[in-house]
């Protein structure tokens, strides 16, 4: 299957946004287009999950335009083509009494029912030997997995994760990214990461848009590291590991 990149799934521009009379973000335009696996970075604070939050419609913008799809946010309906796995899914209490099959199923909310797609999404994740065992039950990296073939379960277009590596141990980081990489190229999923590791984003995703109250960069991974903005942004004391591929 061939995919027209050129294809916008996103289109943000002019965005602003103040809390109260405070300014997190300021004439923000880029794109997201179709296959592409964007990686949002920025320093803590720069709006990252703000603007993640517009574009999702949980808030509304001071200035500018989102359109999804094509379509204006104000009239868009159809959010089932959105995944989102937002920060901190996997704060659980052990005795939280869902199965794991149970949790991804929630997923097709208002959808036909249908198991072979909620066992395959489980087993994209490769977490389909976990099927019945509690959500509570299990490491926060495996929760993640879980929350991310909630996500599948719905056959999103798109889907949306915020910081999903927090806490995380970097074994199962590494599988995990794996993963991401693996939806994006086999099911050629567009995937927008949110994360304020810039080096792990810089070798996985394949576009980069870094995000401190304005648009810094948006471009390419790799040239990212290497390009003087960076340097303004997180001072040149900042040690990043290199990946060869
Ligand atoms: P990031 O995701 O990049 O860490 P955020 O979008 O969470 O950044 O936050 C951007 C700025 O907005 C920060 O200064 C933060 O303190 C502020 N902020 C975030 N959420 C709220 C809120 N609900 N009310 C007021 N200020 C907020």
């Amino acid at each position: 299957m061939q995919i027209d990149h050129s294809e916008n799934i996103v289109e943000l521009k002019n965005i602003s946004f103040a809390y109260g009379g405070k300014n997190v973000l300021e004439d923000i335009t880029f794109n997201v287009h179709k296959g592409d696996y964007l990686g949002i970075v920025g320093p803590n604070g720069g709006g990252k999950t703000t603007l993640l939050k517009i574009i999702i419609g949980l808030l509304t913008p001071s200035h500018g335009t989102v359109h999804l799809f094509g379509q204006d946010i104000c009239c868009f309906n159809k959010w089932s083509k959105i995944g989102y796995v937002p920060q901190k899914a996997t704060n659980f209490d052990n005795s939280f009494p869902l199965t794991v099959e149970e949790v991804v199923t929630m997923g097709r909310y208002g959808k036909p029912k249908n198991d072979k797609i909620v066992l395959q999404s489980l087993k994209q994740v490769e977490m389909l030997e976990f099927r019945n065992k509690l959500i509570g039950d299990l490491s926060g990296g495996q929760q993640q997995r879980v929350f991310i073939a909630k996500a599948l379960a719905g056959e999103p277009e798109i889907i949306f994760l915020d910081e999903p590596t927090v806490g995380v141990d970097l074994k199962t980081q590494e599988q995990f990214y794996r993963i991401l990489k693996d939806l994006n190229k086999k099911l050629k999923l567009t995937l927008v990461l949110i994360s304020h590791d810039i080096d792990v984003i810089a070798s996985e995703t394949t576009e980069i848009a870094c995000v401190n109250k304005k648009l810094i960069y948006d471009n390419n991974p790799e040239n990212f590291l290497r390009s003087e903005k960076l340097k303004k942004l997180y001072g040149s004391g900042v040690k990043f590991v290199f990946h060869t591929h």
